[in-house]
């Protein structure tokens, strides 16, 4: 088994997946940018290379905002990533308020490896709201997504200290970018 072979066809299948879906910012960046970049985060400032953590990291929005279903990944990947994308997918079936909520008590009682990817995509997310955020989101809502992803990673913590500590210096960076006092 090749670590690359597996790995480009998890980028592959998701860029297949997310191949109609634009990032919200004024820019439309290609939906695939987003989990290349929470990999590669888990990658180059957590040091891991652990493969199926990377495999789930590239995959970790396609069964929440594409048509893919846990059974595609099952049979593509097998159980284990399966899992930690199951383990990081919000329930569509609530609504936006109460899974929010759910993120932040879910996220505590998850395994350190689904923590990994958590960490990243927030951390991604924070900064994309700080310097190219949804062209429809008004000051309030980009302050507010900044509270609420940093209450998520408090349930992270204890995972792995170069991402929590780069996650914080995004935060501040950003909470600094928006002029929030704190
Ligand atoms: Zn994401």
């Amino acid at each position: 088994m090749t670590i690359a072979r597996d790995l480009l066809k998890a980028v592959e299948f998701t860029a297949e997946k997310h191949r109609d879906q634009k990032r919200k910012n004024v820019e439309a960046s290609p939906y695939i940018n987003h989990p290349i970049q929470v990999a590669e985060m888990i990658s180059t400032v957590g040091g891991i290379d652990d493969l199926a953590v990377l495999m789930a990291a590239i995959l970790h929005d396609t069964v929440e905002d594409t048509e893919t279903t846990f059974d595609e990944i099952d049979n593509a990947f097998g159980p284990e990533v399966r899992d930690l994308v199951a383990e990081v997918t919000d329930d569509t079936t609530l609504d936006k308020a109460e899974r929010k909520r759910l993120q932040i008590e879910h996220t505590a009682h998850m395994s350190d490896r689904a923590k990994l990817i958590k960490l990243a995509d927030k951390t991604c997310n924070v900064r994309d709201v700080a310097q190219s955020p949804p062209k429809d989101w008004d000051m309030a809502r980009r302050v507010g997504y900044l509270e609420w992803a940093s209450r998520v990673v408090d349930g992270c913590r204890g995972t792995n200290a170069a991402m929590e500590r780069y996650f914080d210096e995004t935060l501040a960076r950003a909470r600094k970018a928006l002029k929030i006092k704190k």
